[in-house]
This record gives C-alpha cells, sequence and structure tokens, in this order.
C-alpha cells in the first residue's frame, strides 16, 4: 500500500524505536506497581519513574518533586488552570490568556467563566505574537493567572515566554504555559522564563500518546493546586492513579533523544521548511501564516487563495498527509479560531494548509510534497476560472 508522505508532526509523531526499546521491559518484566513498597517488582518501577522524572525536571530546569505526571498535555492543562482557579478563588477569579491558545487551554477557561471566573482571551497581532503592553494592561488586582502557549501547534509562533514570565513576576501573577509543541524542539527554562506552572506531552516528541506531565513551581512561590483526579494520592495527591512505568520511561527517553539533537534537528528541519517555502512561494498569490521567523522550525502554514479549502485537502489528501488548518462542518470548512484571530478573513475559495516536518522528513519528500501542492493549487484555480 502506498500512504502519503507525513507532514502531520504537529498532530502526532511515531515513537521512536529507541523509545519503544527503552518501554519494552516495563510491560513484562520490571511491571511491578510503582506504589507497592514492600517488594522488589515496585522498587524496581519506582526507580524507573524517579529516573525519568530526574531525566524531564533537567530538561525544563526544574526539580523531580515539581514534575507531576499525567495522561497528557490536556489533562496537564485542565490540572494547572482549574487546580489553579480553585486554590486561588479567594484572592481573584480574574485569568488571562490568548485568542490562539489550544482548546485545552480554551475550554477550562471557557468552564471557569461558567463557574463566575472571568477570562481576559487577548488577541493577537497579524504575525501571531501577543502584545506585551497589551497583556500588562490586562493584569488586574484579581488577576490569579496567565496562561500562554509556548509554540503553536497551527502556526508554529513561538511567544516570548520570558518576557511574559517577568511581566507576571512583577505583578506576582502565576504564569501557565502549554508548551506541548516546544518541549526538546525549543530551549525552556522554568527559571530563566519565570513559569511556574508548564504542560508537557509525549506523543509530539516521538514518544508514546496517554503520557504528560505538568511542572509546578514548589518555592519562590509554591504554587498550591487543586487536584482534579482523587483516589490513592499518588503524585503526593495532586493526580491519582496508578503510574504508567513504561509510558513514563518511554516519554522521558523521548525528551533524552529529542535534547540531544535539539539544536542540529531545529537547523536541518528549518532549512527543510524553508525549501518547502521557497518552491511554494513561487506561486502567486500565497501567504505565510505567522511570524517568519519567531516559529517553530518544522512548521510552515500557508494560505491560498482562489481555491476551496475542502478540494485542496481532498486533492492532496492521496499524497500528502497534512491538516487543513480549518475546522470541517458538514456544510462548510471555516478557517480555525487561529487563523481567524490572525485576522484572515472567512471567505469563499481560500484554503489553508499546515505542514508539520519531523524527525524523518527527507528533503525528497519536501519537494515531492512541494510538487503535489503546486500541482493542485493550479489545478484547482484552473478550474476555478
Ligand atoms: C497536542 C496538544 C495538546 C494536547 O495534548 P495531548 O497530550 O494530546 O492531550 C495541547 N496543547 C497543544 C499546544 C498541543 O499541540
Amino acid at each position: 500500500m502506498h500512504r502519503p508522505i507525513y507532514l502531520d508532526y504537529h498532530a502526532t509523531t511515531p515513537t521512536d524505536e529507541r523509545v519503544l526499546a527503552a518501554m519494552l521491559p516495563y510491560f513484562t518484566q520490571s511491571f511491578g506497581n510503582p506504589a507497592s513498597t514492600t517488594h522488589a517488582y515496585g522498587w524496581e518501577a519506582e526507580a524507573a519513574v524517579q529516573n525519568a522524572r530526574q531525566i524531564l525536571a533537567r530538561a525544563i530546569n526544574a526539580t523531580p518533586e515539581e514534575i507531576i505526571f499525567t495522561s497528557g498535555a490536556t489533562e496537564a492543562n485542565n490540572l494547572a488552570i482549574k487546580g489553579v482557579a480553585e486554590s486561588y478563588f479567594s484572592q481573584g477569579r480574574h485569568i488571562v490568556t490568548v485568542e490562539t491558545e489550544h482548546n485545552a487551554v480554551l475550554d477550562p477557561c471557557r468552564y471557569l467563566e461558567t463557574l463566575g471566573f472571568e477570562v481576559t482571551y487577548l488577541p493577537v497581532q497579524p504575525d501571531g505574537l501577543i502584545d506585551l503592553v497589551q497583556l500588562e494592561k490586562a493584569l488586574r488586582p484579581d488577576t490569579i493567572l496567565v496562561s500562554v502557549m509556548a509554540a503553536n501547534n497551527e502556526i508554529g509562533v513561538i511567544q516570548p515566554l520570558a518576557e511574559i514570565g517577568a511581566i507576571c513576576r512583577r505583578y506576582e501573577v502565576l504564569f501557565h504555559s502549554d508548551a506541548a509543541q516546544a518541549i526538546a524542539k525549543i530551549p525552556l527554562d522554568v527559571e530563566a522564563m519565570h513559569l511556574d506552572l508548564v504542560s508537557l506531552t509525549a506523543h509530539k516528541v516521538y514518544g508514546p500518546k496517554g503520557i504528560g506531565a505538568l511542572y509546578v513551581r514548589r518555592r519562590d512561590p509554591r504554587v498550591k493546586l487543586a487536584p482534579q483526579l482523587h483516589g490513592g494520592g499518588h503524585e503526593r495527591g495532586w493526580r491519582s492513579g496508578t503510574l504508567c512505568t513504561p509510558q513514563i520511561v518511554g516519554f522521558a527517553r523521548a525528551v533524552e533523544l529529542g535534547l540531544v539533537q535539539q539544536e542540529a534537528e531545529a537547523e536541518r528541519l528549518g532549512q527543510l521548511r524553508d525549501r518547502l517555502w521557497t518552491q511554494i512561494a513561487t506561486l502567486p498569490e500565497i501567504e505565510l501564516n505567522g511570524h517568519p521567523t519567531q516559529r517553530l522550525p518544522g512548521n510552515l502554514n500557508i494560505s491560498v487563495t482562489g481555491v476551496d479549502g475542502s478540494a485542496l485537502i481532498l486533492g492532496l489528501q492521496p499524497f500528502v498527509a497534512v491538516s487543513s488548518g480549518s475546522a470541517c462542518t458538514s456544510a462548510k470548512v471555516a478557517p480555525s479560531h487561529v487563523l481567524t484571530a490572525l485576522g484572515r478573513p472567512e471567505r469563499l475559495a481560500y484554503a489553508s494548509i499546515r505542514f508539520g516536518l519531523g524527525r524523518w522528513t527527507t528533503a525528497q519528500e519536501i519537494d515531492e510534497a512541494a510538487e503535489r501542492a503546486i500541482a493542485t493549487i493550479q489545478a484547482l484555480r484552473q478550474a476555478n476560472r
């Protein structure tokens, strides 16, 4: 079976064989419950979990006690936002976030609005970056949390976390960041960036699906967090549920491997992405979505005038696996909330594509993808004429 070229690495990534190899012994041999303290099976599993915790902590300049394992970034975002809201509501009920956040941040915020919290959704500039002056103006005496993602999953735009963190610290407001797309791709440092909570996930960085983590600062300040899953008191009461040792081991191995090659891979992917853009940009009426340089090296998001969104994705689908950057409902294709926030108009004959490049993307694949995209766009434009 001929399968399309995979350029949807922002949606998920294959698990690296080396990650899988590290995980396997923890299914069948070292299968103990890390919470079992009375025998060697438990101790072995607990040692593996602690080692993983250390690796992940080091990756973001945190300490192992500050890492809480979750089922992924969705759960980590929910725990961070709802957990802070529940712990700090007597101090204030105002939260600041951004229009271009992932739904795993926006939906918990909208849910909190139904409980009486107020949320400010900051707009972004046409390049996808937030305006720091606007952020500062949005802060109020009753603001308890600012949540701004590290790197956007659609347009790849990297927000200035260190500057945002400095502002939050100055106003003594907690700072959370969804770093699902950023970990082991761009530098993350909870100290330098003044981060108080950080959401992570394994499956965007060549680890397994179903495992993630929340970093929670323990000192200066010590963040209070109300658990959202109650039970056996795992993870110091913050997240109950038996720890999935194989997933945790795989997560840490994936991050470890990603860090080793982070810079070189960023360089390689940046070049491939530019190679793709240079070829596609030879067509008229193609726009780049998001900041040209302040973005993930493996991300290219474009808007194409003169073609129908669903027709373009349909035409590409046998050859290139990409995401449309649009939310398809039964009747029409509407631009995503991220593209809408950039000020991209909702109009007919307008399509957007997100190309996500990753570890196994080759120059040959990029050239073929560019060729297919150009041919499909030209054919559709011809037909519309
Ligand atoms: C993928 C993604 C999520 C969701 O992560 P899961 O681990 O799949 O729950 C959240 N935020 C961003 C920015 C993402 O890219």
